[in-house]
């Protein structure tokens, strides 16, 4: 088996999360390293969704939305609260990570007359990057890059919001939230944190942190299903100045009264724009449940083992055939990012091998590594594939 092998084995025999993978519906034979962008199917995902289906659309029909659909985004809002540190009252679950990027940087620039410059990650993913642009271009701010380590040049007078991404999505690194924060807060500006990369297996702690605003995916660590609505958090203290633009009927104060004038409501819910997408956002509810009892720190000691287990299997297996680029200290997210000029082909290779990680052009090869259901074996077997795969590109004939 080889002295790899008996570590995975001895890790896994100790692990104390894994009894929670018997909660996910996981493909035979596969090795599924890309929770980072689609979670795997918790088991109890499916009779939800049948019953919500059946149930509650099929028979109960339209009064499903007094019996629990129209107030579903504030409920599962307090589910994934605790997930972020959150006190309630502050998350709701509604639209899309884009959407909700564009409703906390409009309302943010709306907070800070007088300052004209939004800062961006500067190596931020790219519908951040977008957003951020558009919403300059009507607000007719100023636009500026800077990274999350190196905020002190950037920052200053001018600044009304910095959006940050606490894991690069491409290399892995993780970015200190508190610090950030700090620096953003002593410039007077308000901070907007992606949480994307990071909700699910980091404890975080927004409120101890006095973020201002924050948003994130559902679909990626934490396994709502494909296109499941994101979430934004609102601190309390500024969510009575938190004038979003989607001035839609969901976040009213009164969306049944159908007064001819908005009025945004006085909490949360002015988050809110439109009709919630009940089949997916109840499908989520359902996948939430499988962090009942999961302790985040416990969580993270786990990805930080396995990810770091994956390098050094890389390592031994693969040597300099690759470049690691996520770093080997504890500052990174839950994957791992690796360098090859082939690094498409070579993804392809691997997932003709059943070893699904996904690729970023130009030249990276991600392997996410989600706590929940994935084994150091897995960790192993990647490595293992992976030292295949070069083997078999290396006797491929030379692409002209
Ligand atoms: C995945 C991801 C998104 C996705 O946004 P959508 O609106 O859901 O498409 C946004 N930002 C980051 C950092 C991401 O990783």
């Amino acid at each position: 088996m080889g002295e790899l092998g008996e570590r995975a084995a001895e890790l896994d025999g100790g692990d104390s999360l894994a009894l929670v993978r018997g909660e996910f519906d996981l493909a035979p034979g596969v090795v599924y390293l890309d929770g980072n962008s689609l979670g795997a199917l918790p088991r109890r995902v499916a009779g939800r969704v049948a019953e919500v289906v059946g149930q509650q659309w099929g028979r109960r029909l339209i009064r499903s939305w007094s019996e629990g659909w129209w107030t579903a985004p504030e409920r599962v809002g307090e589910r994934v609260a605790p997930l972020v540190g959150a006190g309630p009252g502050q998350v709701v679950v509604a639209d899309s990570t884009s959407v909700n990027l564009f409703k906390a940087l409009v309302g943010a620039v709306r907070m800070a007359p007088g300052r004209s410059e939004i800062v961006v990650d500067a190596a931020t993913f790219p519908t951040d990057g977008y957003v951020a642009e558009s919403v300059a271009g009507l607000m007719n701010v100023e636009l500026r890059a800077a990274t999350a380590d190196r905020l002190d040049d950037v920052l200053g007078e001018r600044t009304a919001v910095v959006l940050l991404n606490q894991v690069d999505y491409r290399t892995g690194r993780l970015y200190d939230m508190a610090s950030a924060t700090e620096t953003v807060h002593g410039a007077g500006a308000r901070v907007v944190w992606d949480l994307c990369h990071s909700v699910g297996v980091l404890p975080i702690e927004l409120d101890a942190l006095g973020v201002d605003f924050a948003v994130g995916c559902t679909y990626k660590f934490l396994n709502g299903g494909p296109g499941a609505p994101a979430f934004i958090y609102v601190r309390k203290d500024l969510q009575g100045a938190f004038e979003q633009p989607l001035a839609g009927w969901g976040g009213h104060r009164d969306p049944f009264a159908m007064a001819p004038t908005y009025e945004p409501a006085a909490g949360i819910e002015r988050a809110r724009a439109g009709t919630p997408d009940i089949l997916s956002l109840l499908a989520l509810e359902a996948a939430l449940e499988v962090w009942d009892g999961v302790d985040l720190a416990e969580v993270r000691a786990k990805g930080l083992a396995l990810t770091g287990f994956f390098i050094e299997c890389v390592d031994e297996l693969v040597g300099d055939a690759v470049e690691v680029v996520t770093p080997r200290d504890g500052m990174r997210g839950h994957q791992v990012s690796l360098r090859h000029d082939d690094a498409r082909a070579l993804m392809a290779e691997l997932i003709a091998r059943e070893v699904i990680g996904d690729f970023r052009a130009p030249d990276i090869m991600r392997f996410g590594f989600a706590p929940l259901y994935n084994r150091y074996g897995d960790a192993l077997s990647a490595a293992r594939a992976l030292a295949d795969a070069l083997a078999t590109l290396k006797d491929a004939p030379a692409r002209p």
